[in-house]
């Protein structure tokens, strides 16, 4: 297997140092809701994780949360609320994020919170002082970048490119323009902790180092980002490990991912064209979303476009019709032998992660399938292949969903499996639709027939078809219904919630 390290600039054969591949990814700063220059990286990375499992490779994963941050403070501020409380607010959006897109959080794996780890970050810092790479000025601590002969390796600069660069805005109190923050000295008003140099909080950078020692150890395997932390923050997230440590190098392979654009800009926050997670879901699948980002190479930027969402859409639905055929010789006589599919898949993936040629090779197969089963051949072994490749490895869905049961007191006695086609039914948009399911079925028992079938077709038209079988309701989700159509309709019927 090989894999591209942005420090080498070349494609290298992947040999991790130990018995488990140790994995760091950084995280987000909590203080919106996350967008889908988020989406994906956080994709991608789960999709590498997800191979090397494949792959009989055991994972170690730390992905930390920048808790405590100018820009939360400054968006707490101005909501009048605590840091804290604005914090923990966007920590569980993003998380909740993250399960709807199917990201794996498996056991072992590690979330851990800056303002939780206070005291290793005071213990990095303290040993960069002690060994010369940092400094107390003011109230504050600044690592000094000159002791790090080989600072610039990872963005491939100069010391001197970057410090002809260098902004000179400052406090006065570095010594070089250059050297940056590791614990900031508290300003009035702003969350504090004590430390050796007075209260303060720590600085960005540090967090990442002082989290990936303490639970990883001195030597990553793979660390992972968007390219927009090529520098300064892993650039300088190498320079503290290596000088805390000692230790060369701090991670063997430096993964970065593309970034994604709007229009020929990348999404950011300060361009203001930012589309979010939950908005996109409204209207996408995660299987859509999935297929889209993987569509292209993960180093790649990736151009957002409502035409390219769609098409993966349809895409995404093509493959859940095919996982649907049933096997038209019920796994007897010839059968469609996905093997070389499977072959391909993995080169695909072993090639550093082509995401792209591997989801190409899994269409191909469900066009074979398709061939296979109109012929009359049995489907059953390669649609197994289809799908524990496009679920373990590239983390879609792809199946008929079961959501949560519909609870004790409904009156519905038998209910069938949903279909999730394109559609992201949350738990308040599948209330209300189970709700009007009841409504439907009461109507049907008191023969009122009329109003059972303007329910379905409401629903019909909201994007939820229902269908009677002969295991009860089946819901197929073709669209995501909003909540508040569904609070419309369930108020022109006279019912309640
Ligand atoms: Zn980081």
């Amino acid at each position: 297997m090989k894999i591209y390290s942005t420090l080498s600039g070349k494609k290298e054969e992947f040999a991790p140092s130990g018995g488990e591949v140790k994995i760091y990814v950084c995280g987000v700063t909590p203080y919106s809701d996350a967008h889908i220059g988020h989406a994906m990286s956080y994709v991608i990375f789960d999709v590498i994780r997800r191979y090397l499992r494949y792959k009989k490779y055991t994972v170690k994963y730390v992905q930390n949360v920048t808790d405590i941050d100018d820009k939360i403070i400054d968006r707490a501020n101005q909501l009048g609320i605590a840091p804290s409380e604005l914090a923990k607010k966007y920590t569980d959006s993003y998380f909740e994020d993250m399960e709807n897109l199917n990201i794996v959080k498996a056991e072992g794996d590690v979330y851990p919170l800056a303002t939780e780890e206070i005291p290793k970050i005071i213990e990095v810092i303290q040993g960069l002082i002690d060994k010369g790479h940092a400094y107390p000025a003011g109230g504050s601590v600044y690592f000094r970048v000159r002791s790090a002969p080989d600072y610039g390796k990872l963005s491939h600069r100069s010391p001197d490119d970057m410090r002809a660069a260098e902004c000179t805005i400052g406090s006065g109190e570095k010594e070089d323009a250059m050297d940056f923050v590791l614990w900031k000295a508290t300003k009035p008003g702003e969350p504090y902790w004590e430390s050796p140099w007075g209260q303060g909080r720590p600085g960005w950078h540090i967090e990442c180092s002082a989290m990936s020692l303490k639970y990883l150890g001195d030597t990553l395997d793979i660390h992972g980002g968007g390219q927009d932390l090529i520098f300064p923050h892993h650039e300088n997230e190498i320079a503290q490990s290596e000088s805390f440590t000692g230790k060369k190098p701090f991670v063997k392979y430096w993964l970065h991912n593309g970034l994604v654009q709007l229009g020929g800009d990348k999404m950011s926050k300060s361009l203001g064209n930012l589309i979010t997670i939950k908005e996109a879901l409204k209207k996408y699948s995660a299987d859509a979303l999935r297929i889209f980002i993987l569509s292209s190479h993960y180093r790649s930027p990736l151009t957002y476009s409502e035409e390219g969402l769609e098409a993966a859409q349809n895409a995404g639905e093509r493959l859940l019709r095919v996982v649907s055929r049933d096997d038209p010789a019920g796994g007897k006589g010839e059968a469609l032998n996905a093997e070389s599919y499977r072959k391909q898949f993995i080169e695909a993936m072993d090639d550093d992660f082509n995401t792209a040629r591997a989801l190409a090779v899994l269409f191909d197969l469900a066009s074979a399938i398709n061939q296979a089963c109109d012929a009359g051949v049995s489907i059953g072994e390669a649609r197994n292949t289809l799908v524990s490749l496009g679920r373990e490895v590239l983390g879609l869905r792809l199946r008929h969903v079961i959501i949560t049961p519909p609870p004790a007191e409904l009156t519905i006695t038998t209910y069938a499996p949903d279909v999730i086609i394109g559609a992201n039914p949350t738990p308040e948009l599948e209330e209300r639709v189970t709700r009007l399911v009841e409504e439907r079925l009461n109507c049907r028992q008191e023969k009122n027939w009329q109003r059972a079938d303007e329910i379905r077709n409401k629903l019909a038209e909201l994007g939820v078809d229902l269908e009677d079988t002969p295991q009860g309701t089946k819901r197929v989700w073709r669209r995501t219904p909003s909540v508040e159509a569904l609070d419309k309709l369930i108020a022109e019927l006279d019912i309640s919630l």
